[in-house]
């Protein structure tokens, strides 16, 4: 365990930590520390309440020199205002005994007013992205000076819709700069703005569960397909008298609302859905009869749980195998707190065995399998996702890798590929005495013969 004096970090800097009664680092201050410096573009998985503001504050103010010059050298940008002022108030208090000049700016407020104050100079912006955009399009800012760019919350961020905005905001940056973010969860979208964007990307996370493992019982199914897992969810959650408070997850809004939808044929006055498509009102109102107890079941997104303090969580269903294991230590860790033992139920498809597998490295451990309910029915029904794709050899605009499988795509095993063609001895005479075809055919086993002779 590192101290503050490990950092080498100035005098100055030193002070504010010592008023603020840090003792030492947090670990992702300690692990982020060394990478922010070394200039890398850097990922940080850390949620809310690890100390991730000063996590890449700290290292960002040990470079920044002093300097009268108007145009801002940091961005900082946030999802929300609240969490403008939030940040902006915690640079603040670390840059006390420091030259540092910091603005915030967002939306819903008069724009006037940020004008003037960008006019008079400033170091450190930090930003929600429609407001900065507005601003620096009306020229009272300009971002050409901007050497280090942090985006954080960038999980909500995109969920918000706000990827749009983020692209029109790297277009007026400089090529040169350090791209910094932060994220209480991965997800694909961010793994495709690292990709776009970012270049020989670090990852540094802590370990995010919060609760130790011994906490909580996990086990898993193999389960076919979407519409299984329903009957398979279903099943087991007949039983009130152990499911009391039940979380479930899913990656997505669209399976969040297909299997609330679901859900709600069996479970109506027991179910409610929160994710960012739903208003906020919606979202509190659902959590509080959650909280409540007036609905048994949640059906949530990893992005919009997180920040969610929700207590006494009976089980935590993890409906879909998380592409990022991470995530899946986000998710169990909401059950089993503050010494109360914890239940975790994870369904995977053959499709998600990979990803099952890549958790469990993670946790050094195997998690129990169960073996599938006999009584429960298998679906036939397949999601769009599930459905086999169409080949279309002759279509001269498909690209050329178009039918390639996926990056998670695995080969089956020997037992599963077998396919049902459905009358075993007709196939088996047919081999044997050659039978045409079709009717078209009928001279196939004379063709033949003659070719023989
Ligand atoms: P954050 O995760 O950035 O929202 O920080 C959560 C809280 O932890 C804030 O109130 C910080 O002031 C506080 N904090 C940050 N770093 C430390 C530290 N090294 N020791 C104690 N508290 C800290």
């Amino acid at each position: 365990m590192s101290s503050f004096e490990d950092f080498k970090i100035s005098k100055q800097l030193g002070y504010a930590i010592e008023d603020l009664g840090f003792e030492k680092p947090t670990p992702i201050q300690e692990k982020a520390f060394p990478v922010v410096m070394s200039g890398k573009d850097v990922i940080g998985i850390a949620q809310t309440g690890t100390g991730k503001t000063f996590a890449y504050m700290l290292p960002i103010l040990q470079q920044l020199k002093f300097s009268k010059q108007v145009n801002p050298r940091v961005l900082v940008m946030v999802p929300t205002r609240e969490l403008v002022v939030q940040v902006v108030e915690e640079i603040q208090k670390f840059s006390k005994y420091l030259n540092v000049r910091v603005e915030g700016v967002f939306g819903g407020t008069n724009i006037n007013r940020q004008k003037e104050a960008l006019a008079q100079g400033t170091d450190i912006v930090v930003a929600t992205p429609g407001r900065l955009y507005d601003l620096v399009i009306s020229r009272a800012v300009s971002l050409k000076s901007v050497k280090k760019l942090v985006i954080d919350e960038v999980d909500v961020m995109l969920d918000l819709g706000f990827r749009f905005q983020l692209n029109n905001i790297f277009e007026l940056l400089p090529e040169r700069r350090q791209n910094i973010m932060f994220s209480a969860t991965m997800t694909e979208d961010i793994e495709m703005l690292i990709l776009d964007f970012f270049r020989g990307t670090e990852k540094v996370s802590v370990a995010v569960s919060g609760t130790p493992l011994e906490n909580i019982e996990q086990v898993c199914y193999e389960v076919p397909n979407f519409y299984t897992k329903i009957n398979l969810l279903e099943h087991i959650l007949k039983d009130k008298e152990n499911y009391k408070k039940v979380l479930v997850f899913v990656s997505n809004k669209k399976s969040a609302d297909l299997l609330f939808s679901q859900l709600s044929e069996n479970f109506e006055d027991e179910v409610c859905v929160i994710h960012s498509n739903k208003t906020q009102n919606y979202r509190l109102r659902s959590i509080e009869q959650f909280e409540e107890g007036v609905h048994r079941i949640l059906v949530t997104t990893d992005v919009m749980s997180r920040g969610l303090d929700l207590t006494k969580i009976s089980h935590v269903f993890n409906f879909d195998t998380p592409s990022f294991p991470e995530n899946y230590m986000h998710r169990i860790g909401r059950t089993g707190r503050a010494e109360e033992k914890g239940s975790s139920i994870l369904f995977y498809t053959e499709k998600e065995a990979a990803a099952k597998e890549a958790i469990e490295q993670l946790m050094n451990m195997e998690i129990p399998q169960q073996e599938f309910p006999e009584t429960v029915e298998i679906a036939t029904k397949l999601t769009a996702e599930e459905q086999p794709r169409i080949l279309e050899p002759d279509n001269p605009h498909k690209r050329i890798d178009a039918d390639a499988p996926g990056p998670s795509f695995h080969e089956k095993k020997e037992k599963n590929k077998k396919t049902n063609q459905g009358g075993s001895y007709r196939r088996e005479i047919a081999k044997k005495y050659k039978k045409p075809k079709t009717r078209g055919d009928k001279n196939y086993n004379k063709r033949n013969k003659r070719k023989k002779r």
